[in-house]
């Protein structure tokens, strides 16, 4: 076995059998019928944003060099190669007017977040990523590659499209482009430790009930670490920000924020007109590779109290540093396309997201905190975020509900009948019922 650098999550080890670099379909489907004939398990890398845990023995395919990206203005439709960042995507498409349904970050890789589904800055607006896929092509454990479409493939299409990554490897997929080219966007902080932090998440829920789908947001909050490289204001401060991306007027999103900026004094206010290829500075997601364990709980509704109390575990008296986001959802997140996919809870009306950093921390001892935070959000919890899950090795409980989990093992039997890519998603959940 050799250790090979991990990507952007470093706090598991990488090593394989065997490494395939690959160039193209072919390489893929060489290298996933090496690892059947040798009855060998594959494990698949873009960027190592999603690492689920230790990767041990077997193939692994990386994609890197597979970082292709061709737009067709005409259709508006990006073709993505699988080792593709929603980064290089963003700047092909722009400069045609259009945008895909990217998320936060530009170095995360757009293939394998569209096959968890997807969860865009513009996502009550255009729904998840994975429901804009035409087409995908996927080696399956059978060795075969095949040209995935409603027409041709019905079944696979349908599964692919927020089933996960367990049914084959996606060698590039072709998407729908929506026209965007400017947003209001950016994040309003309050100083967690006064009364206004307290008060953003108490008055969150009846602000979304508000908005327009035009409007997506979410609230972050963490104590920024009291080190030189964090700037002034932030610096060693519990900081709760809501962040904001509209596709409507300037004024307009004005006013709309205005119910918060009235919440009290804001330490950071970086709402602006931008150009669409600015979208990563709303969130501003660590750029660098780092080692972390995260969760994330979809949830039917939120309880402003047991919000606070979830604030109250992971702020500053919680034993390690923990990031917590809350999603709002609903709009076209809830709706999808006519003949359905498999992206799970678009009942869930907001998503709650933990993220720890593992510098020396002990992961049982994250997991304890997280669990406390999930029991207080018990009742309202439905399922848990496949693509928010970091660190959960083969834990997929609550990814899917247990219609849709089915409907997945089908087709796992069906076209990974060995288990090359870690068999169907595993049973048990939140919501067996699919609440
Ligand atoms: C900083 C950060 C920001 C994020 N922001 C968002 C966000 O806004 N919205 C959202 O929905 N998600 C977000 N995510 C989650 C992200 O979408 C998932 O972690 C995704 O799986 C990362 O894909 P990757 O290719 O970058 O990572 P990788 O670690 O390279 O891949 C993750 C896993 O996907 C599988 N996989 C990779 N490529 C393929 C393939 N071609 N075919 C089949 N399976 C494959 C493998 O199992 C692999 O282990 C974020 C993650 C991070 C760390």
């Amino acid at each position: 076995m050799t250790a090979v650098p991990s990507g952007f999550q470093t706090g598991f080890p990488v090593r394989p059998d065997l490494v395939v670099e690959a160039a193209g379909a072919d390489d893929v489907r060489d290298a996933v019928a090496r690892a059947a004939s040798g009855g060998l398990r594959v494990a698949v890398h873009a960027t190592g944003h999603g690492l689920a845990g230790p990767v041990e023995g077997g193939v692994l395919i990386d994609t890197r060099r597979m970082d292709s990206v061709r737009i067709d203005p005409v259709r508006r439709t990006a073709a993505i190669g699988a080792g593709t960042t929603w980064g290089q995507v963003v700047e092909a498409a722009a400069p045609h007017g259009l945008a895909p349904l990217n998320g936060s970050a530009p170095g995360v890789g757009a293939v394998s977040y569209t096959l968890g589904g997807g969860l865009g800055i513009l996502g009550r607006e255009f729904g998840y990523a994975a429901d804009h896929v035409r087409s995908l092509d996927v080696v399956t454990g059978d060795g075969v590659l095949r040209h995935v479409t409603p027409k041709d493939e019905p079944e696979l299409f349908w599964g692919l499209r927020g089933g996960g990554h367990r049914l084959g490897v996606v060698t590039g997929l072709e998407t729908g482009l929506v026209p965007v080219e400017r947003l209001y966007g950016g994040s309003l902080a309050f100083d967690g430790d006064g009364e206004a932090g307290a008060e953003v998440l108490r008055r969150y829920p009846e602000w979304t009930r508000t908005l327009p789908d035009a409007l997506t947001s979410s609230v972050a909050a963490l104590v920024y670490p009291d080190v030189p490289q964090v700037p002034e204001p932030m610096r060693g401060r519990y900081v709760i920000s809501v962040r904001v991306a509209y596709t409507g007027s300037a004024a307009e999103g004005e006013r709309l924020v205005a119910p918060l900026r009235a919440i009290g004094p804001v330490l950071a206010d970086s709402l602006r007109e931008m150009p669409y290829t600015d979208s990563p500075s709303i969130h501003n997601d660590p750029p660098f590779p780092h080692a972390y364990y995260g969760e994330g709980l979809m949830l039917s509704g939120l309880d402003p109290q047991r919000a606070v109390r979830v604030l109250e575990l992971t702020g500053r008296e919680a034993p390690m540093m923990t990031v917590v986001q809350l999603n709002h959802l609903g709009g076209a997140l809830a709706t999808g396309p006519a003949a359905g996919n498999a992206v799970p809870y678009r009942g869930a009306g907001f998503l709650l997201r933990l993220l720890s950093p593992l510098n020396g921390t002990d992961v049982a001892a994250v997991r304890a905190l997280y669990e406390e935070a999930a029991e207080v959000l018990a009742p309202l919890a439905v399922g848990r975020s496949l693509n928010f899950s970091f660190g959960g090795g083969d834990r997929t409980d609550g990814f899917h509900d247990l219609r849709t989990r089915e409907r997945l093992a089908g087709l796992v039997s069906r076209y990974d009948p060995a288990s090359l890519f870690g068999g169907a998603y595993g049973s048990g959940g939140i919501s067996p019922d699919g609440r």
